[in-house]
C-alpha cells in the first residue's frame, strides 16, 4: 500500500509553548503531547519521538512497537532524573505503522487515532484519562466527560515510571482509507462530526491536516494542536516524504537517548494469570503516581469558606486522596464572582497553567465583580 501523509502542529491561541510533536518517518507515524512545566512537556515529547525514530532507523520493519514505547518511556524517565527542573514531565505517544494491507497501532495517553473509511469516522484508541475511567465506571456520561474541567488529567503517560502498559492493535487497511493521528488540542475543541466533515471535504492530506488545526484555533485554540493525516492508496512504494518535526526543535540531531544500561526487558514475563493481577495493581499505582506528578504542576481558582481562593493541584480526588492544596484565600466573595457568566465554573474550579495565570484569573474576577456592582445598585435603586 502506498501512503501519502500530511501533518501540522500549532501552539494555539492561549499557550506560550508548543509541547506537542509529531514524527513522519514512513511507514512509521506518531504524535506526542508533552506535559509538565518549565519546558518539561516539550522535552518529554521530543525525547520520546527521538527515541522512537532512532529505534525505527535501527530495526526497520522488525521494530517491536511495544518495546519501542517502553524504550521511549525509559528515555523520558532517565532524562527527568538527570535534570531536576524536568521532574514530573511526561508525554502521550500514539504510533501508527503501515504494514502492507494492514496497520499497527501502539498507544498511551489521550492523543487519538481515528480511521475514516467511506464516510464513517471511527475512534481506534481509548483515552487514558480520569474522566474516561469514570465513564467506564458509570460515574460520568460521555457528554459530561467532554466538558469536564479535569478531562485532560491522564491515568497513563510516558515518563512516570520505569514500566508502562501499552495499548496495541492491528487493523486492516484499504485503498481510500484515511488515518488521523491527533493530540487532544484538536478533540477538545472540535467535535468528531466536524472532524469527519473536514477530513471528507479535502482530498490532499496536508490541506486536511492544516484545516483541522485551523478549526481547533477557530474554536478557541486553548491547547496546542497536532495532526497527522495518512492516506492509503493503491500501488507500491512510499510516497510520503520522511520528515520529523517537534514543535520548535528538530527531532534529529539532539543528544542520544538510549535506554539505560541494565534496563529490564519486560516482554515475555508475566505469563500466568496470578501475575496479571500484580500487573493490574502496578498499573493503578503508576496511574496514581502519574496523576500526582502531573497534578503538582497544576493550579486552579476555586472556593474556600465562601471566598475565591487559589489552589495548587486539580479540583478532584483519586482513590479518596485530594489532589489539591489551598495556597491563598482572597477577600472576594465566591457567590458574587460565580454569578457572572464567565466565572460560572468557579465552584468546580477554573484550571490554570501556572500560579501567575491563577492570580491573573482572580484579578480579572475582581475587575468583573467591581464592574457589575454599580449596575446592580442602579437596578436596585
Ligand atoms: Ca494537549
Amino acid at each position: 500500500m502506498r501512503v501519502r501523509a500530511g501533518a501540522a502542529t500549532d501552539v494555539g491561541l492561549v499557550r506560550e509553548h508548543n509541547e506537542d510533536a509529531y514524527l513522519t518517518d514512513p511507514p512509521l507515524f506518531a504524535v506526542a503531547d508533552g506535559l509538565g512545566g518549565h519546558q518539561g512537556g516539550e522535552v518529554a515529547s521530543r525525547v520520546a519521538l527521538e527515541t522512537l525514530q532512532e529505534a525505527h532507523r535501527r530495526d526497520g520493519d522488525d521494530l517491536d512497537l511495544v518495546e519501542a514505547v517502553r524504550r521511549a518511556n525509559r528515555a523520558v524517565v532517565e532524562r527527568a532524573r538527570e535534570d531536576p527542573a524536568l521532574a514530573g514531565m511526561g508525554t502521550t505517544l500514539t504510533i501508527v505503522r503501515v504494514e502492507g494491507d494492514r496497520f499497527s497501532l501502539a498507544h498511551v495517553g489521550d492523543s487519538r487515532a481515528y480511521l475514516l473509511r467511506e464516510d464513517d469516522l471511527s475512534l481506534l484508541t481509548e483515552d487514558h484519562t480520569l474522566v474516561h475511567r469514570m465513564v467506564l465506571e458509570g460515574r460520568l456520561t460521555e457528554a459530561q466527560a467532554e466538558v469536564h474541567p479535569q478531562r485532560s488529567v491522564l491515568t497513563r503517560a510516558l515518563g512516570v515510571e520505569e514500566e508502562i502498559a501499552v495499548d496495541v492493535g492491528v487493523h486492516d487497511l484499504r485503498p481510500g482509507d484515511r488515518i488521523l493521528l491527533c493530540s487532544d488540542g484538536l478533540t477538545a475543541m472540535v467535535r468528531d462530526s466536524s472532524i469527519r466533515e473536514i477530513l471528507a471535504a479535502r482530498e490532499d492530506p496536508q490541506a486536511a491536516a492544516e484545516a483541522l488545526v485551523d478549526a481547533a484555533n477557530t474554536a478557541g485554540g486553548v491547547d496546542n494542536t497536532t495532526v497527522v493525516v495518512l492516506d492509503a492508496m493503491d500501488g507500491e512504494g512510499r510516497a510520503a516524504e520522511p520528515a520529523a518535526r517537534t514543535a520548535e526543535t528538530p527531532a534529529a540531531g539532539a543528544e542520544a537517548t538510549a535506554a539505560p544500561a541494565g534496563a529490564r526487558r519486560v516482554g515475555g514475563q508475566w505469563r500466568r494469570p496470578v501475575a496479571w493481577t500484580v500487573v493490574g495493581v502496578a498499573v493503578i499505582v503508576v496511574a496514581a503516581v502519574g496523576a500526582k506528578a502531573y497534578v503538582d504542576r497544576q493550579w486552579f481558582v476555586g472556593v474556600s469558606a465562601g471566598r475565591v481562593a487559589i489552589y495548587r493541584g486539580i479540583p478532584a480526588e483519586v482513590l479518596g486522596i485530594e489532589l489539591f492544596t489551598l495556597v491563598e484565600e482572597t477577600d472576594l466573595p465566591a457567590d458574587e464572582a460565580g454569578r457572572l457568566a464567565p466565572w460560572r465554573g468557579l465552584r468546580d474550579g477554573i484550571t490554570a497553567d501556572s500560579e501567575d495565570e491563577a492570580r491573573a484569573i482572580v484579578e480579572q474576577m475582581e475587575r468583573d465583580v467591581a464592574g457589575a456592582r454599580p449596575e446592580e445598585e442602579r437596578e436596585a435603586g
